[in-house]
């Protein structure tokens, strides 16, 4: 038993911990919790606990269900939103068989073999998320529109706002749980919020995210309200998303940054941001997995719509930040097509892997889009080389299925497991008949 392990079973009898949560996340990105009583956990962290993968989404056949989850002791939190009392605690897990290889169907195992890769080429990736999301009055009801909880808009200040004691209590609770958050606001939308989280490596980042976006539920009930990441609930209000600041570093030095270079960006960098274009259409479908995400990325609302990198330009896809003279170690891209209903394990490992195809291959950093590409003209648009991202699920799947980098950094089961899944969503989105339609159609036809 390593020191964590024993940091872990002497905390649940300080803590006097009933329940210890053991959370996985499956291949869309959904928590999946089982409890075990401490007593199990010695025994856990030597063996891990036995499930049947085949009723998890996208983790096996029937045939071969025999699955194991081993608690990551590093991840140990007690939960904040029980209240007083015996306490309860989560851990993360990985995901194993039974003869002790990992499982190739978990989203954690698919992210830390892409970091792993990037290891062996001497980097660390390190991501920091701007994550969106409304506020609603209640719970969703079939064919309602929902309610929103306000009618602020961007960084308003009101007195009593419900977002703001929303945000409130939900960062007191992340930071209780050692989520450090770095700002908040009410953002564009009515009931809409933003909480951006510190930078950290990836893994923490996306096991950081699928806690938040638990906490963040949690609070919402408690106050009576319902919160959602959809990524684009009403057709005339901006859409949710999870623009994530991406860099790499060397050791403990930013290899994005160079003393000098323009937008003080080096030549890692550029060729990072060059992968990430390259391959943007590509990897669309784990950025933005649902037919909904494809909504948000089409009215402008400062979604992106199309493959361009930018400065302070928040039209473009990927943007460099304003920097700080002499902050070389801040120095970073932002990318804001992610949006905040992603699985953040698949989303990260597919921007590294194509970020790190871009510095493989040597890519050249295409030009600069200088204006809002929104108002280009499409003849503009093309003859600056600007192709759109896809328009669709079912575009950005087409694309997908002849990605040999997705294959690559997926592994051949989560890739055909979440194709043959994204195929069903759009087929059976395609076959809906719409009030849209009927309102168009049955006063005239
Ligand atoms: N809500 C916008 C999006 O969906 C972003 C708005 C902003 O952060 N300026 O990407
Ligand atoms: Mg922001
Ligand atoms: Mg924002
Ligand atoms: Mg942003």
């Amino acid at each position: 038993m390593g020191k964590q392990e024993d940091f872990v079973l002497r905390a649940l009898e300080e803590r006097d911990v009933r329940f210890v949560r053991l959370w996985f996340t499956d291949v869309l990105g959904f928590l999946k919790s089982v409890a075990v009583a401490p007593a199990e956990l010695e025994g856990a962290f030597a063996e891990g606990i036995g499930f049947d993968g085949s009723a998890i989404e996208g983790f096996a056949r029937v045939y071969e269900s025999d699955m194991l989850a081993m608690p990551d002791p590093s991840t140990f939190q007690i939960l904040p939103w029980r209240g007083e009392g015996p306490s309860t605690a989560r851990m993360f897990c990985d995901i194993v068989m039974p003869d002790g290889s990992p499982s190739y169907a978990d989203p954690r195992f698919v992210l830390k073999r892409t970091l792993g890769r990037a290891a062996e080429k001497g980097f660390t990736f390190y991501t920091h998320p701007e994550i969106e999301f409304y506020l609603f009055r209640d719970s969703p009801e079939q064919g309602e529109e929902p309610v929103p909880v306000d009618r602020s808009g961007y960084f308003d200040h009101t007195a009593q706002s419900k977002g703001a004691d929303f945000r409130r209590e939900a960062i007191t609770m992340l930071e209780s749980m050692g989520i450090s958050v770095e700002f908040s606001h009410h953002e564009g939308g009515p009931g809409q919020q933003e909480i951006d989280l510190r930078y950290a490596d990836a893994l923490s980042t996306a096991d950081n995210i699928m806690t938040f976006r638990t906490v963040i539920r949690e609070v919402a009930l408690g106050q009576g309200i319902w919160a959602s990441f959809m990524p684009k609930p009403f057709t005339t209000h901006p859409g949710s998303g999870m623009h994530t600041h991406v860099s790499l570093f060397e050791g403990d030095q930013n290899a994005f940054y160079e003393a000098g270079a323009e937008y003080q960006l080096s030549r890692t960098g550029r060729q990072f941001i060059a992968g990430i274009l390259h391959h943007a259409a590509e990897i669309s479908v784990v950025t933005n997995q649902w037919v909904n995400s494809y909504k948000r990325m089409m009215f402008g609302g400062e979604a992106p719509s199309y493959v361009c990198w930018g400065h302070n330009n928040r039209s473009a896809m990927v943007r460099v930040p304003m920097y700080k003279p002499n902050k070389g170690q801040s120095t970073r891209v932002e990318l804001r097509t992610i949006d905040a209903a992603c699985n953040p394990y698949l989303a990260y490992a597919v921007v590294l892997a194509a970020g790190m195809r871009g510095i493989e291959e040597g890519l050249e950093l295409p030009r600069e889009a200088e204006d809002d590409v929104w108002s280009l003209t499409e003849r503009e648009r093309t003859s600056l080389g600007i192709e759109p991202l896809p328009k669709s699920l079912n575009e950005a799947i087409e694309i997908a299925e002849r990605s040999e980098l997705l294959a690559e950094t997926l592994g051949e089961h989560v890739f055909d497991f979440f194709l043959r899944n994204k195929r069903a969503e759009w087929d059976e989105y395609r076959g809906q008949v719409s009030a849209f339609e009927r309102d168009r159609m049955l006063p005239v036809l």
